[in-house]
């Protein structure tokens, strides 16, 4: 069994679709999928939110990402805390720092984001972390929040060993996408040899960063199988132990 730990099925790009994106998903072996919300608008939370009552194996995360963070509000952050009491919202995200497009200043982001660590202290719940070009911000800003007592993940996890190690002190698990199958992402597949499976989850980010060899098509959940064909074959040990060991983290984490 796999599981996509972080995917964007409830979007537009999807519609009308995800029930054939889920079943082709669950014909590739991928039992569970995560549906992030944040991505867009407060929309794609209660999408996420919609998605996760219509089907068993889907579960839902409400956040705002870091690109959007400008728009997070009073209201949105209670409309959101309302949302995360919903018995099948697994975590608070995604949220954090994305410094390399800056879609939003970088005072606002780190605003919003520790309000999140917040959220996710009160409630109790993991944190889906997306960081970009701010990888020793993030990792600061969670040790001065507390989340060395929270559980949580930074997801598309896309930077060196020394930041790699920085999150895996913090407790975090560190989730991979299909970037690790491009050709260019040798230095990542280095990282990835050396991460502990036991602190590793997959993922496809859908609908982007599609895996070779479907890259520049849409991406859905049941790529992840190629992620995780890829991190065996780096790590040297069968698909089967990849699929067991990260599907069983992805459990742990989420309590699901
Ligand atoms: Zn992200
Ligand atoms: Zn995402």
């Amino acid at each position: 069994m796999l599981i996509d730990s972080h995917a964007h099925i409830q979007g537009k790009e999807y519609a009308g679709e995800a029930a054939d994106v889920i079943a082709r998903a669950r014909a590739a072996g991928v039992e569970k999928i995560i549906a992030v919300g944040g991505a867009g608008d407060m929309s794609s939370n209660t999408e996420a939110v919609a998605l996760a009552d219509s089907f068993p194996n889907i579960y839902a995360t409400v956040g705002m990402h870091p690109h959007d963070a400008k728009d997070v509000g009073a209201d949105e952050l209670r409309a959101l805390r309302e949302l995360t009491s919903h018995p099948k919202v697994i975590a608070v995200g995604e949220t954090g720092l994305d410094y390399y497009y800056n879609h939003s200043p970088h005072e606002v982001q780190r605003r919003v984001f520790a309000q999140f660590i917040g959220m996710a202290r009160e409630t109790g719940l993991p944190i889906v972390v997306h960081e970009r070009d701010a990888a020793q911000e993030a990792a600061e800003l969670l040790r001065s929040e507390g989340a060395r007592e929270l559980h949580g993940v930074i997801h598309c996890f896309t930077g060196n060993y020394e930041a790699a190690c920085d999150y895996l002190d913090l407790g975090f698990y560190l989730s991979f996408t299909g970037i690790i199958t491009f050709k260019n992402a040798e230095p990542l597949r280095d990282v990835v040899c050396k991460v502990p499976l036991e602190r590793m989850l997959v993922e496809t980010d859908s609908p982007f960063l599609t895996p070779m060899p479907h890259r520049g098509k849409r991406n859905e959940p049941a790529f992840v199988r190629l992620v995780a064909e890829t991190v065996a074959k780096v790590k040297g040990i069968s698909l089967e132990e990849v699929a067991e060991r990260t599907s069983q983290n992805v459990q742990d984490l989420f309590a699901i």
